[in-house]
């Protein structure tokens, strides 16, 4: 072989290396084309959680106290909610207080009162009542003055709501433990919403508080009170979508014990597909709750505008667990107020709080005279 054919040959085998590399690395890459991408962590923010399956978050960062919302003040916020039980905004009291015009203390005006409460839930036995001692107290008085009979109203109503029942909110437990709040009602009726209005309740008047996401149901409704949380710097235990809701009762408890926090408030699912079946359910988490620490108050959550339907469903409720204290929501700009009277008297139990609206401020302690005050209010 000459000197020029070893050269030949020595860049033959060159490029035939070079194609060789090339071609490996053309069908590596082709293949990586086709592989599926590798998870990425999503970025979470604190109150979003991540789906089933998706990789889980590194720990979240507390909220810090600059982030944190205030909640509004008892004060401003009663002033505030009259309003929406004012005749300006509701039916309610609209319809009482146009049947006390000058000109219409007639027959018809009482028969027109009687609708109106009667359409307003009150109940035909209270209403009864009620226009029996309008009657006399305005016979035996022999006036037709408005102002007079809006004042017997007043008293009337009072009586009517029972201003001798025990309105306390049972937060605390004995001995410095915490109190527990067990939030039940079927699905719909404000109770996720409830609880995260009654968390800022309770950090306003300095308690410490955790949250249980017993509603293992709804992916959504733990995430929902979850947000409701975070915003004021309150944790929420949650367990897998379909877990078992007693466990996470049981995981909410064991938590609060160990933070030591003031009250610790579990939300549930209100599933009323059987009796039974809520009873089970309910049951259990109470009886696994139990094992740790006394439930303190059971409050169920009745959606005001839902009237007699909300009523039937308050009775299974009140046969299946041991309610201590109903919450009336959604009784801004409901006509049916006069529900409050008769679910008391059906249950035995007295209505401690109601929603006045969507707002995260918007709930309240109930007061009898203030309630009735509010709603013979011109607004
Ligand atoms: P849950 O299924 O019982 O937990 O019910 P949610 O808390 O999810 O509430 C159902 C709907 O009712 C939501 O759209 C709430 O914003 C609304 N809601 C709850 N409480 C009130 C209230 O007091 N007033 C009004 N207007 N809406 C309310």
């Amino acid at each position: 072989m000459t000197a020029v054919d070893y050269i030949f040959w020595l860049i033959m085998a060159g490029i035939a290396a070079a194609l060789a590399v090339a071609a490996v690395v053309i069908v590596r890459s082709r293949r990586q084309a086709a592989l599926p991408k590798p998870p990425t962590v999503p970025e979470l923010t604190l109150g979003e959680t991540a789906e089933p399956g998706e990789a889980e978050p590194e720990a979240a960062e507390p909220p810090s106290a600059a982030s944190l919302e205030v909640p509004e003040a008892a004060g401003s916020r009663m002033a505030r909610l009259r309003r929406r039980l004012s005749a300006s905004s509701n039916p309610f009291a609209r319809g009482l207080l146009s049947l006390l015009s000058p000109d219409k203390l007639d027959a018809e005006a009482w028969e027109d009162l009687e609708a109106t409460l009667i359409t307003a839930d009150l109940g035909v036995g209270p209403t009864t009542e009620l226009i029996e001692a309008l009657r006399k107290e305005l016979a035996i008085d022999g006036v037709a003055d408005p102002a007079k009979a809006k004042q017997v109203l007043r008293t009337e109503l009072v009586k009517l709501v029972d201003p001798s029942l025990d309105r306390t909110l049972r937060t605390s437990g004995e001995d410095g433990r915490p109190g527990v709040v067990l939030v039940v009602g079927v699905n719909g009726t404000g109770k996720t919403t409830t609880i995260g209005k009654l968390a800022r309740v309770l950090v306003a008047e300095g308690n410490t508080v955790v949250l249980g996401a017993a509603d293992t149901f709804r992916a959504a409704a733990a995430d929902q009170l979850e947000t409701w949380g975070s915003r004021v710097g309150v944790p929420t235990v949650r367990g897998p979508e379909g877990g078992d809701p007693a466990s996470v009762a049981f995981d909410t408890v064991t938590r609060g014990v160990e933070d030591g926090v003031d009250v610790i408030v579990i939300d549930t699912a209100g599933r009323l597909h059987t009796k039974t079946g809520l009873m089970d359910e309910l049951g259990k988490i109470k009886r696994v709750v139990e094992r740790k620490l006394p439930v303190t108050e059971v409050l169920l959550v009745i959606d005001a505008t839902t009237g007699q339907n909300g009523l039937t469903q308050a009775r299974v409720f009140g046969e299946v667990v041991d309610v201590t204290g109903l919450v009336l929501s959604k009784l801004d700009g409901s006509a049916k107020g006069g529900i409050v009277v008769q679910v008391q008297r059906e249950l035995g139990v007295p209505v401690k709080l109601i929603g006045l609206g969507e707002g995260a401020d918007d709930l309240a302690p109930f007061e009898p005279e203030a309630f009735v005050d509010a709603l013979l209010s011109e607004g």
